[in-house]
């Protein structure tokens, strides 16, 4: 009995874990990892301010993976990662379809976006003195050069893609085939559209 007891704690636990619905602040489980949340600030494809802080949030399992990501690019290269958007409100996604309303490059707010789930990223790479590495467009570029195998890039260009598709694949997520900057972490599905409400610092 006391057996039985144990196994079915232990399977009601994983189920639990897969389904997480904690966000986190991402300063509390990797301090090192840089942000520029442009959605803070005006500086964005909208022209307005759509998040009242500037902090990243995310689901907790999505956040310790980026700083597996960031140890192992640290270690292997010297570099840092800088986050420009995470976790994202249901309602800041529909103000961002108002304004872009192409499924290619923001999602539908009916269905949602993986970063309403708290489940998807957008970042760069910068170097050991602060400079991002140049990916070939700037973040939020909505142009087919900023497509992940776009073909006519400067090996430079490539070489940096792949280094952090090859950085963020080896933890479990997969870039976005419009965006280079965009990452869903492989178990997005188990995290459901949550309604976390960002609040100033
Ligand atoms: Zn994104």
């Amino acid at each position: 009995m006391k057996k039985l007891i144990f196994i079915l704690l232990v399977v009601t636990g994983a189920i639990f874990a897969q389904h997480d619905t904690s966000i986190v602040y991402l300063g509390d489980i990797d301090s090192t990892i840089l942000t520029d949340v442009k959605y803070a600030t005006s500086d964005n494809f909208t022209g307005k301010v759509l998040y009242p802080t500037a902090k990243v949030y995310t689901r907790k399992i999505v956040g310790e993976a980026l700083a597996s990501v960031n140890e192992y690019l640290k270690s292997n290269y010297g570099y840092t990662l800088k986050v420009f958007d995470a976790f994202r409100p249901l309602s800041v996604q529909k103000q961002m379809w108002e304004i872009f309303p192409d499924p290619n490059y923001v999602a539908d707010p009916k269905t949602g976006s993986r970063h309403n789930r708290g489940a998807a990223v957008d970042l760069t790479i910068v170097d050991e003195n602060g400079n991002e590495l140049d990916m070939g467009t700037p973040y939020d570029d909505f142009t087919e050069k900023a497509h992940f195998a776009y073909p006519d890039l400067t090996d430079e260009q490539r070489k940096n893609r792949d280094i952090l598709n090859e950085a963020m694949s080896k933890y479990g997520f997969t870039v976005l085939k419009s965006e280079w900057w965009h990452f869903d972490y492989k178990d997005w599905k188990n995290y459901s559209i949550i309604d976390f409400k960002l609040t100033e610092d």
